[in-house]
């Protein structure tokens, strides 16, 4: 998608610090952190909501949360890890193309507001 940011930073028109891609993802720093840890993986095919996703998608979306799981080092998971979808606007989602939040490297309180 032309005016997508994340799709830029897939594609390369613009440039992140990649952490990590497959053919599948690209994973980078959030460049606003919101725990010490803060990483976002984002899928290649531009969606915005999981309710858009095809079966593909969802395997897509399976494997995708699977090497996450096995990036420990990378991405600071030892001690434990949260993964946040943000959906539509309660739930605040700016970017309007799908991706996960991965935070880690601290302890974490539980406050939805
Ligand atoms: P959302 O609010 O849609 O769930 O998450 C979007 C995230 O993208 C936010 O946490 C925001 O800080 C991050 N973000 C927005 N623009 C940029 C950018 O230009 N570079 C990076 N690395 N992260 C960004
Ligand atoms: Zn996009």
């Amino acid at each position: 998608m032309d005016d997508c940011l994340f799709c830029k930073f897939v594609s390369g028109v613009l440039k992140t610090d990649i952490i990590y891609q497959d053919e599948d993802f690209i994973i980078f720093k959030d460049i606003n952190p919101q725990a010490k840890n803060h990483f976002l993986a984002v899928p290649k095919k531009h969606f915005k909501y999981l309710a858009e996703m095809s079966d593909d998608d969802g395997a897509l979306l399976g494997r995708i949360l699977k090497k996450i799981s096995s990036l420990s080092d990378e991405l600071g998971l030892k001690n434990g890890y949260r993964l946040v979808i943000n959906q539509g606007d309660d739930a605040g989602q700016t970017v309007p193309h799908l991706h996960i939040h991965i935070l880690s490297g601290q302890k974490m309180q539980w406050n939805p507001a």
